[in-house]
Order: C-alpha cells, then structure tokens, then sequence
C-alpha cells in the first residue's frame, strides 16, 4: 500500500485552497493497485484555506515549533497530523509514502527554513519525519524518477 499527499493528487488541500497536482504521481499510481490520501495539515485540525506555516525551530528544549506566517504557534496541530497519518500507514502496512516536497508537514530532505523568505534547509516535514522514523520510506514527486531507477537496478 502507498500512502500520498492529497494535493498531489489534486485534493484542494493546500493552505491557499489549492493543490500540488503532479501528473507524474499519477503515471506512478496507475498500475500499482491501491493507495491512501493524506493531508497532515488537515488531519491536525487545521482549515482549508489556513495561513502558510514553516518550521521555526527542529532541536532544543522544546525540540519542535511550527509557526504559522501571522506567529500561531501550530506544532500541536502538525504534530497531531503526523501522528493520524502514522496511524493510518500502520493500520493500512504502508511501505512507501510520496510526499509533497519542502511542505513542513510532507517536505523530505528539505523544508522552509522558517523565515518565510523562500529560503530552504536540510531536514524533514513533521509527518515526512515520524514516518521515515517508524520505517516507511518516504520519497517526494520530485524523487519518483530515481526511485524507479532505482527499482530497475535492483531487478536487472
Ligand atoms: Fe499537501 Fe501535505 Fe500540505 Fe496537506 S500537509 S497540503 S498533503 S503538502
């Protein structure tokens, strides 16, 4: 089973409303059977539309703080998203997940760095994170041509 961003697919679940539609995520999807809908953000209790949130602070005390761009403190709600989605990953024996690239919620390798100056950093989404965390490779769109030759090498 494969879990994937919503607004990948083109569910309107972006925080302006809007979606991340990628064609190539549904090339990927057409043969491979059955996969799962997540959007983190909105299973932690956040609306559609919701102002933009970059993550502020990944070590320390307090270890993590989202923000959202007015100064809302949301790591309760990113953190509640990333542990449904975990729930669901498990519940449905998700071996890979693709994920919206850069989203402090899905982004894998790279995030905003919280200056909300388009400025991006190494590290992993809330939700990208606790799953990598428990096992699931965790992949974004940008990432599915090398992951495919990846899979190629494996087999020849
Ligand atoms: Fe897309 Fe993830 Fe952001 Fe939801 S939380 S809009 S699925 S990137």
């Amino acid at each position: 089973m494969i879990l994937v961003s919503a607004c990948l697919l083109g569910i309107n679940c972006k925080y302006n409303g809007g979606n991340s539609l990628r064609k190539e995520v549904l090339e990927f999807l057409k043969n491979k059977g059955e996969f799962i809908l997540v959007c983190p953000e909105f299973l932690g209790g956040l609306p559609i539309p919701r102002d933009p949130s970059e993550i502020v602070k990944r070590k320390g005390k307090n270890r993590i703080l989202v923000k959202s761009i007015t100064g809302r403190d949301v790591t309760r709600n990113f953190l509640k998203g990333a542990k449904k989605t975990l729930v669901i990953a498990k519940n449905n024996k998700v071996k890979l997940a693709i994920l919206k690239s850069k989203s402090p919620s899905c982004g894998v390798g790279q995030t905003y760095d919280g200056t909300f100056s388009n400025t991006l950093v190494k590290g992993n989404g809330i939700t990208a994170a606790l799953l990598k965390k428990n096992g699931i490779r965790v992949i974004t769109e940008i990432d599915i041509q090398n992951y495919l030759n990846s899979k190629e090498k494996k087999v020849a």
